[in-house]
């Protein structure tokens, strides 16, 4: 047994001053004094708390492994305190929506993973065949898109196939993760923004407008009410997003939402400040209705916090700096996630470190069906922790970046939070920012639905 002595550990039911005891890579003891154990880390005066779980990672390999990697994109999360990534379907090529196609992701990630993780499916136009084969095989759920996806090869959905798909995994008893912006009203206001002449980066949140993205939330609402489909709608940007799904819930319907740091971190003025290593869909919206997603985060209306992790070459950020339709959107975020919630939330806003714990870990695990095992600090789990200073204030700096391109919209930005250790299974992964383990993460497949000791959130 090996033991972490008197941290604030951060429960589930809240934080206590407690011993914690690691056998077999498990939880085995929590105490609330010294345990015995032939290696003790010390963590008085440290917070920790469960290892963060990343519901929406791209790493893009095989095939992209040029824009991120499994290598270097799980360093970036054991560095950052994510133990646990679940990654999406689309960007690695031949996208994951065949089981082939999962094979050659597992086989990717398999000795360069320095984390545990799990894969999302994908549902596009043509492979609605292939979905109770990827479920068997493993999967935690489904991902398809509304509007065009980044990726040519991973094709958006129309409402017929949408239907269809939602019909054929609510059957199969999956969840489906959707990303809610409006095809034709994207498509419309992207065609008129650039006949005029538009290139500047307002253009990019003008073609993408909060109705784009509410009509996309509404109308998939009731397809999935209809279809009797248990829904994840993933990166949330507003506050009205979260309100009509609070309402569906509220109505009795199967139905979970995440936003992501960045939303929560940077508003639209940042992103002309800041320019394409900012650019994201949906895309950064202003600083009012930042507040409100703030507003519904802690009134515990969302259920988890995610990275949308989703790098790219420097260059491909770069040849969009005066024109913004040619930038790739996506943000370089698993490895600040953790320190912006930190900084953000529990020292600007003062939330609370259980419902931290929640929106970074434990409600994740639900969704993706990982739970009990990852998602808490309780007896029995994998033993994932991270040790936090939570009050050292310090600087992100490129060098301390461990993505394979080291950008970040937060470069220079002031945190409060500092990530000390970090174990997977009990192992020490990370440790004052520099990555020590060897790459030994597991692949997770989601506990079959009676097997789990909590329904979905
Ligand atoms: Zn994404």
């Amino acid at each position: 047994m090996c033991s972490s002595d008197l941290g604030r550990l951060v429960l589930p039911g809240g934080v206590v001053a407690a011993s914690l005891g690691i056998a077999d890579g498990r939880i085995a003891a929590l105490a609330e004094g010294p345990l015995d154990g032939h290696e003790v880390i010390d963590a008085t005066g440290r917070v920790v708390l469960p290892g963060v779980v990343d519901l929406h990672v791209h790493f893009n390999d095989p095939g992209r492994a040029h824009w991120e990697g499994w290598g270097p994109g799980s360093r970036a999360a054991a560095a950052g305190g994510v133990t646990t990534v679940v990654e999406m379907p689309l960007n690695s090529l031949p996208p994951v929506t065949t089981v082939d196609a999962l094979e050659a992701k597992l086989a990717a990630a398999a000795g360069q993973s320095l984390v545990d993780y799990a894969l999302w499916g994908g549902l596009i136009t043509d492979n609605r065949d292939h979905l109770a084969a990827l479920a068997r095989a493993g999967v935690i759920g489904f991902k398809a898109f509304m509007s065009h996806s980044s990726t040519e090869e991973f094709t958006h959905v129309e409402d017929g196939v949408l239907f269809d798909g939602l019909q054929r995994l609510a059957a199969l008893g999956q969840v489906l993760a959707v990303h809610a912006e409006s095809n034709a009203i994207t498509q419309e206001r992207t065609r008129r923004l650039q006949a005029a002449g538009r290139r500047d980066r307002r253009a990019w949140g003008e073609a993408r407008p909060p109705v784009a993205e509410l009509e996309a939330i509404h109308r998939v609402l009731f397809l999935a009410q209809q279809a009797r489909c248990r829904l994840h709608v993933v990166h949330t940007s507003l506050p009205e997003g979260v309100a009509l799904i609070g309402g569906a819930r509220a109505a009795g319907q199967a139905v979970t939402v995440e936003t992501c740091a960045h939303y929560l971190a940077l508003t639209e003025d940042d992103f002309v400040a800041l320019g394409p290593v900012a650019k994201c869909a949906p895309p950064l919206r202003d600083a009012a209705r930042q507040e409100g997603l703030w507003q519904a985060v802690l009134a515990g209306q969302v259920d988890c916090v995610t990275s949308d992790h989703s790098p790219c070459p420097l260059e491909d950020k770069a040849r969009g700096a005066d024109d913004v339709w040619q930038a790739w959107g996506g943000i370089t975020g698993i490895q600040t996630l953790l320190p912006v919630m930190l900084t953000e939330g529990v020292h600007r806003r003062r939330m609370p470190l259980a419902q931290l714990a929640a929106l970074l870990a434990a409600n994740a695990a639900r969704i993706a069906g990982l739970w009990p095992r990852k998602g808490a600090i309780q007896v029995g789990a994998d033993a994932d922790l991270v040790i936090v200073d939570l009050d050292r204030r310090w600087r992100v700096e490129a060098a301390w970046l461990q993505s394979r391109h080291r950008q970040s919209p937060f470069l220079g930005r002031e945190m409060q939070g500092w990530v000390e250790r970090v174990l997977v299974r009990g192992r020490t992964v990370a440790q004052e920012g520099h990555v020590v383990g060897a790459p030994a993460g597991q692949w997770l497949r989601a506990s079959p639905p009676q097997d789990r000791e909590d329904q979905p959130v």
